[in-house]
């Protein structure tokens, strides 16, 4: 018999709040054991077994957080080789404060990554000649991955626009809160959601790093993409200093604990 919501809302494991400051990709939570969302979706779909999936989503996060180690020694060099891609996004952060939330640099330089990052799936899909050969695999990404190209569009696909989104409910949040101080308590609800765009940008670039990796002849094409990405990435904390300390309900506090 199906539980209501009253008696999944009943179970002490549950973390509240846990849910306003997620992804919301459910598929790939290792919290969903601990999540009155996850569980009212559940019970509708008969899925019971969150302890499996919990531990099978925190390997795949566990081996893209390493990822992203080893490409974050890899951008300096990166940008020295290449033209200051970030021209548009410093002139345009002088006129920031002027700006509405649709028209701010953070806004525009996340939506300008959507949409480079649409144009080369584009672009990809549209020269389907391109094979995935296993020599063009490196061993240790075969290793603890048998499919990160396939991994790796997930994620990036995944994030593609939602680190647009969260960065425009930062922005729209912190402007509420210098309207009404009286919501402006800590933890502020706009450090939390660019906390999320955020997390966004660090797990799109490694997922872009495990692409070069799958597809060494386009390695180069990816390049800018993760430049931009760690561009808007200084940006976003430069405007949000305090974001990356945001406690998220259940994500961060188990870690911390
Ligand atoms: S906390 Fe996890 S399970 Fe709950 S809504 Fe967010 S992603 Fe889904």
């Amino acid at each position: 018999m199906r539980k209501n919501l009253t008696e999944l809302a009943n179970n002490p494991d549950l973390i509240p709040g846990i849910y306003n400051y997620c992804d919301r990709w459910c598929e790939r939570c290792p919290l969903t054991s601990r999540c009155l969302v996850y569980a009212t979706e559940s019970e509708a779909t008969d899925n019971n077994d969150t302890q499996n999936d919990d531990s099978r989503n925190a390997a795949f996060w566990q081996t893209l957080s390493e990822t992203l180690a080893e490409v974050r020694q890899l951008i300096p060099e990166w940008a020295k080789q290449t033209l200051d891609l970030d021209t548009s996004l410093q002139q345009n952060s002088v006129r920031r404060r002027s700006r509405h939330v649709d028209n701010h640099p953070l806004t525009k330089a996340g939506k300008q990554y959507a949409n480079t990052a649409s144009e080369w799936f584009r672009e990809l899909d549209h020269n389907s000649e391109i094979t995935l050969t296993s020599a063009e695999r490196p061993t240790e990404v075969d290793r603890q991955n048998p499919q990160p190209f396939e991994d790796a569009r997930e994620v990036i696909q995944w994030y593609q626009y939602q680190i647009a989104v969260k960065t425009m409910r930062a922005l729209s949040g912190r402007k509420e809160e210098i309207e009404d101080p009286e919501i402006a308590d800590f933890p502020k609800d706009s450090d939390g959601s660019a906390k999320v765009a955020l997390i966004g940008i660090d797990r799109s670039i490694a997922a872009w790093r495990l692409m070069q990796l799958s597809l060494s002849d386009r390695a180069e094409s990816i390049v800018p993409l993760i430049l931009q990405l760690d561009s808007l990435r200084t940006k976003l904390e430069e405007s949000f200093p305090q974001a990356r300390d945001f406690m998220r309900p259940g994500f961060d506090q188990i870690a911390a604990a």
